[in-house]
């Protein structure tokens, strides 16, 4: 039983105004898996180049995860990724994205792979998502995560994706675009009438300000944890993914209901704390249990939303 998770394994050049690193690992597959594996076994799909040592490997070994489906290419070169984030962390721009080794991949998922209950199309490019969402044919649980990028260069093949998982997981501001939807929750019940069978959640990220969750009948908004001191918000986004989806993963035989969800969704915020703490996943690679289970308890606690009585209203 395990969750698989395609998307990109990367190098990443970040620049933010605490710091730089030159290469460090990143991707969106990598930091999906490492706050996934503290609910369930993992298993990563996806390529990587010569330039991928042994050294990056063991970061998601010692975490449990099964990197057999990650495919070695010889003569090939890692994913790439370069961004610099503005002053307080909000804008980023992307510097270079150079796709090497995903360029021409062609996922071939091993049967325990395919077997999967639960699965996660990190963000790449539509058609190697759907190709592996055809293949999880066992799957009882998919949800995807995207850009911009694919919206502006790939829009038909990404929605046809999106008909076919059960929960999109995607920032605010893209729900907007790929719906041309001025209003987020508009935005997300469009999304949910795409299919049949189509997304029955979608999640709007909000990068600080938390995200927020759409059903059929339901509503449900959480914040960020009140970090005072965020030093590289990359991988946020995947690091709640893996957190959302792995405490999904973790009831797998529940049904995956609004309570559960919402809970799900307090996870995620704990895992993407955590995240943002330290560069790429310098921070997460060394995290415990007890450490999320303490923060996801804060969290409950600060967004309680009051004891106190309503007011009688005059009219
Ligand atoms: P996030 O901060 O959640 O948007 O995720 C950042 C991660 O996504 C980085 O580690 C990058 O390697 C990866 N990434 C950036 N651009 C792309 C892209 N076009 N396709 C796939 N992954 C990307």
């Amino acid at each position: 039983m395990s969750v698989t998770v395609v998307g990109s394994i990367a190098f990443d050049a970040v620049k933010t105004p605490f710091g730089e690193r030159k290469k460090m690992l990143g991707g969106a597959a990598v930091h999906f898996a490492l706050a996934a594996s503290f609910f369930d076994d993992v298993r990563v799909v996806g390529p990587v180049g010569d330039d991928f040592g042994e050294a990056e490997l063991d970061v998601l070994r010692r975490r449990g995860v099964d990197v057999s489906d990650v495919e070695r290419v010889a003569g090939g070169e890692t994913f790439f990724w370069a961004g610099e984030y503005g002053w307080d962390l909000n804008s980023r721009e992307t510097l270079e994205t150079r796709l090497g080794v995903f360029a021409d991949f062609e996922p071939k998922l091993s049967a325990a792979a395919r077997e999967s209950e639960v699965l996660f199309l990190a963000n790449i490019q539509p058609d190697l998502q759907r190709a592996v969402r055809e293949q999880c044919t066992g799957a009882q649980f998919a949800a995807l995560d995207s850009m911009n990028l694919w919206i502006d260069i790939a829009r038909d093949s990404l929605v046809q994706t999106i008909a076919t998982v059960d929960c999109l997981v995607l920032n605010d501001a893209e729900l907007k675009q790929l719906t041309s939807k001025p209003n987020m929750v508009r935005a997300a019940r469009e999304v949910l009438s795409w299919g049949p069978p189509g997304p029955r959640a979608i999640i709007a990220k909000q990068g600080e300000y938390g995200a927020a969750l759409v059903t059929a009948d339901g509503f449900f908004s959480l914040p960020a944890f009140p970090l005072e001191d965020v030093v590289d918000p990359t991988g946020a986004g995947d690091t709640f993914a893996g957190g959302f989806v792995g405490y999904i993963a973790a009831h797998r035989g529940d049904a995956a209901d609004e309570q559960l969800l919402r809970r799900a969704m307090a996870y995620g915020t704990a895992l993407a704390s955590f995240n943002v703490e330290e560069f790429g996943t310098e921070r997460v690679e060394r995290l415990t249990g007890d450490e999320i289970a303490e923060r996801v308890g804060e969290l409950e606690r600060v967004t309680h939303f009051s004891d106190a009585e309503p007011v009688a209203l005059r009219d």
